[in-house]
């Protein structure tokens, strides 16, 4: 068993108090291999942010536990030698049961996400609670996020055709049953880089696909019934148009790409939302930059060499983010 301290990482509480009160949020970041990670971490010492990396219950099968928690572990001594030690949080995304987020605590994360939003309502708080209860008793305290409503989308472990917007009656008594620390929520987010199809949008004159706006009204209704409560943004990614063209550009494919434009993010980021997950733009940012190295130097087969540059743009991407959108960067 290893205790998320021993990692060097924290957990949520404090860090969420402090963006509640200061109007930004906080990164979310997915990461399942080691250029994602230097990215991140670099992008995030650069801009002083505090930091959570995220793991999904996918990710975790793809990379290792056991090497993703000393990765983890090796990115808070990586921040400490860049010279900035900023606060790094180990967070499972979209946590399926009760023993996943038992096993992920056990292995040292600081903090576990309990998906029961595809539940009843009742079967939800049940489930949110339990996880809650062996989280918050531990000595070091893990935090917990719970979600109600439903994104849709497809995403790692999450896949839903259709979405229902939280109901703002539901989030005084889902928080104080289930003690929950922070509250995903839908309010037209959604997971993937497809996010809505054509007819749910308009076109700009330059051809490219804006969503419906965000229910900034739910959001609102939320915040007047639990003040000052964290809430989490999932699928906030803005699928940045410079690089669907460069994918497609250097033999790529993708149709009908729609993202969250980054105006509502940050607006969304000045209220209680205090956790934006971003997880699609760090996929299209790392794709369409290995497309070009491959595009341009047919002969290249030192991963290094597209890795690299891939990594880069990532970095670039988030530090952009954290200064322009989430407003977290000089934070820490
Ligand atoms: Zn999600």
């Amino acid at each position: 068993m290893t205790s998320y301290k021993e990692l060097g990482l924290s957990n949520t509480v404090e860090l969420f108090k402090k963006a509640v009160s200061g109007g930004y949020a906080i990164p979310a970041y997915n990461f399942n291999n080691l250029e994602q990670l230097q990215a991140i971490i670099q992008a995030c010492v650069e801009t002083k942010s505090p930091v959570i990396l995220q793991v999904s219950s996918g990710a975790r099968k793809y990379a290792n536990a056991n090497l993703l928690r000393n990765m983890a572990r090796g990115a808070v001594e990586y921040a400490k030698e860049l010279g900035h030690a900023v606060p790094v949080v180990l967070h499972l995304d979209h946590g399926d049961s009760f023993e996943l987020c038992v096993d992920c605590i056990e292995n040292g994360f600081s903090s576990v996400m309990i998906d029961g939003s595809h539940l009843s309502y009742d079967e939800n708080v049940a489930l949110t609670k339990k996880v809650c209860d062996y989280a918050h008793s531990r000595p070091d305290y893990v935090s917990v996020e719970g979600e109600l409503g439903v994104l849709a989308g497809v995403e790692d472990d999450v896949s839903s055709e259709h979405s229902h917007y939280t109901q703002p009656g539901e989030v005084e008594d889902f928080v104080k049953k289930t003690g929950v620390d922070s509250l995903a929520i839908s309010i037209g987010t959604s997971h993937g880089a497809m996010k809505f199809k054509p007819e749910q949008c308009t076109r700009t004159a330059d051809g490219i696909l804006v969503p419906p706006p965000l229910r900034f009204d739910i959001l609102e209704e939320i915040e007047k019934r639990i003040p000052g409560f964290p809430i989490v943004l999932h699928g906030s990614s803005s699928v940045p148009v410079e690089y669907t063209k460069m994918i497609l550009e250097f033999g790529g494919k993708l149709k009908d790409t729609v993202g969250i434009p980054e105006e509502q993010l940050r607006k969304a980021a000045k209220s209680a939302v205090c956790k934006i997950n971003i997880d699609s733009d760090g996929r299209l940012a790392m794709t369409a930059m290995i497309r070009k190295v491959f595009a341009q130097n047919p002969g290249e087969f030192d991963p290094r060499k597209y890795l690299g540059p891939a990594r880069d743009e990532l970095k670039k991407l988030y530090m952009h983010k954290n200064r322009e959108v989430l407003g977290s960067a000089g934070k820490a």
